[in-house]
């Protein structure tokens, strides 16, 4: 076959059973844990569920260095839940929308918050601030069949071995069915599809030479170090 350039291969993040999971799309919730919502000024009382996209190609394994990234002072860390879905659907109901989900995994949605806010107080697109190289480190990814449907435990971040970020799934605001339900709403959720369902409160910036760790109960660590910017 003759190739126009050489591609990079899709990215397929690591499962726990060696199989590999090819990701195709990121939706991640914003504002997910009332604590998180109220550290960034916002009523969550008051909010329908909301997501913004990232590209696949953000997603990279835990256990790697994540360059500092350009054209921002305020690179945060957001420790979450991910869900990986395995079986595609539209307008899924929430008492199915578990029989969508191939596993779960601990993982990071990094954050240029200075861009992000900006964006967002502007009444702009959150892209600059979100969809960022690099921006969505993944733990290996574990099959329901194996760990079941998490609706509570410890969800924990740690930076340089100090806690930072320390709450429980049972209070995420919409949770995993929930969420599914909503997302599928609007687009036709696909196998290969990550949802990333929000951050709890103690988002904080991290500098070159950070490790961080995020610990899901009952799933594998996520931790990557922070290293210097990405010059070429
Ligand atoms: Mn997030």
């Amino acid at each position: 076959m003759i190739m126009l350039f050489d591609a990079p291969p899709p990215t397929i993040a690591r499962t726990s059973d060696g199989k590999g999971f090819p990701v195709r799309r990121l939706f991640c919730i914003g504002r997910n844990y009332a604590a998180h919502a109220r550290e960034m000024g916002k009523d969550p009382d008051r909010e329908p569920p909301f997501f913004f996209t990232k590209w696949a190609e953000t997603v990279v394994p835990d256990r790697t260095s994540v360059a500092y990234p350009a054209e921002t002072a305020n690179f945060h860390y957001e420790a979450e839940l991910v869900v990986a879905i395995g079986k595609g659907g539209r307008r899924i109901a929430p008492a199915a929308a578990l029989d969508h989900v191939y596993g779960y995994a601990a993982g990071l949605d990094m954050t240029r918050r200075d861009l992000q806010f900006e964006a967002r107080d502007k009444g702009r697109p959150w892209d600059t601030g979100k969809n960022v190289e690099q921006s969505a480190p993944l733990g290996t990814i574990h099959p329901a069949t194996d760990v079941g449907h998490p609706r509570e435990g410890r969800i924990r971040l740690t930076v340089n071995g100090e806690i930072r970020q320390d709450a429980d799934l049972s209070e995420l605001i919409w949770d995993v069915p929930e969420t599914i339900a909503y997302v599928s709403r609007f687009y036709r959720l696909e196998p290969g599809d990550l949802i990333y369902t929000g951050t709890p409160a103690g988002v904080g910036a991290v500098f070159p030479g950070d490790a961080l760790v995020v610990s899901v109960a009952g799933l594998s660590d996520c931790a990557i170090t922070i290293g210097q910017a990405a010059d070429a």
